[in-house]
């Protein structure tokens, strides 16, 4: 590693919903107050980032531009934290404009810009299956992201001063992610989401060692800051080796109920990962820091 990756100062962005009900782990906040105060509780806890996906009472997805901003503005009243929200998924996956209409509307106002906004590079089967039974559970599912799509978002993105989150789900997400780099469509340094898959998924790289350095060995240094996560899988059991090969942490229980942990809250999650950095004699980044090591613009 680098020694610049040595010293360097390290983001946690809590994922702290995603799509994740509250079966397993009870503790997933779904209303912008329980957004809120979960946000406010990982600021404290050494996030810098949050990402959020709008949520129903009864957990189902919520995509109204209105909801967004009041999530957004109910957080910048408790906390300084980057806000990166999610496009939606469900709802609006046959319209590539219309799933970006949410988040180019909240830039146009200040108060409710968002920082950060995701883009996967490439498309995936979203099936689950149950290696106990050898069950497929949602065989037909299908997260569909075309070239020319990717491309609209970059363009938009930079219209709107949000700065995209690169997701990579495995090593032709990334060689896609540099394309676009390399096409000038996003600026460096990029933030890439390395989004392992463990459990019932079995798109993405396996969130291990093994899964981690398969990857890695097509991030070239220098263009990324890179982050990790895992879907199914628990990322604080990765997390020393991640931050040994120069990246940041994106932990949270919208990812992963941590059963095993008792089903904490995120912001005990947020802890543990804070907790794991200090060890290995690193630091925290502020979201201020965050903001400059991703090459953002200035606080809104
Ligand atoms: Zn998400």
């Amino acid at each position: 590693m680098a020694y610049r990756d040595r010293m360097k100062k390290i983001i946690l962005e809590a994922r702290i919903n995603e799509y994740a009900m509250r079966d397993v782990n009870p503790h997933v906040p779904w209303l912008a107050d329980e957004i809120a105060e979960t946000a406010a509780r990982c600021r404290e806890a050494g996030a810098s980032i949050v990402h959020f996906h709008a949520r129903n009472a009864d957990g189902s997805p919520q995509h109204a531009v209105e909801v967004y901003a009041d999530i957004i503005r109910k957080i910048r009243a408790k906390c300084d934290l980057l806000i990166h929200p999610t496009l939606g998924w469900f709802a609006n996956d046959g319209d590539p404009a219309g799933r970006i209409a949410c988040v180019t509307a909240l830039a146009r106002d200040p108060a409710t810009k968002p920082d950060l906004a995701p883009i996967d590079t490439g498309s995936v089967n979203l099936e689950t299956y149950d290696a106990s039974t050898g069950a497929f559970s949602h065989a037909d599912r299908v997260y569909v992201n075309r070239t020319d799509t990717l491309i609209h978002y970059a363009r938009a993105f930079k219209g709107s001063g949000i700065k995209p989150q690169l997701v990579t789900w495995s090593v032709g997400f990334t060689r896609r992610a540099l394309a676009i780099l390399d096409a000038g469509l996003v600026s460096e340094p990029a933030y890439l989401l390395v989004n392992m898959t463990d459990g019932p998924y079995l798109t993405g790289h396996p969130g291990t060692q093994a899964g981690l350095d398969a990857h890695l060995g097509f991030v070239p240094p220098g263009r990324f800051e890179w982050t990790a996560n895992i879907v199914g899988g628990n990322l604080l059991a990765l997390a020393e080796t991640a931050l040994q090969r120069g990246g940041h942490l994106a932990p949270g229980i919208g990812d992963y109920p941590y059963r095993e942990l008792g089903c904490p809250t995120n912001e005990e999650v947020v802890q543990r990962a804070a907790d794991i950095v200090r060890k290995t004699g690193r630091e925290i980044a502020f979201p201020e820091e965050a903001r400059a090591m991703l090459g953002l613009a200035g606080p809104t």
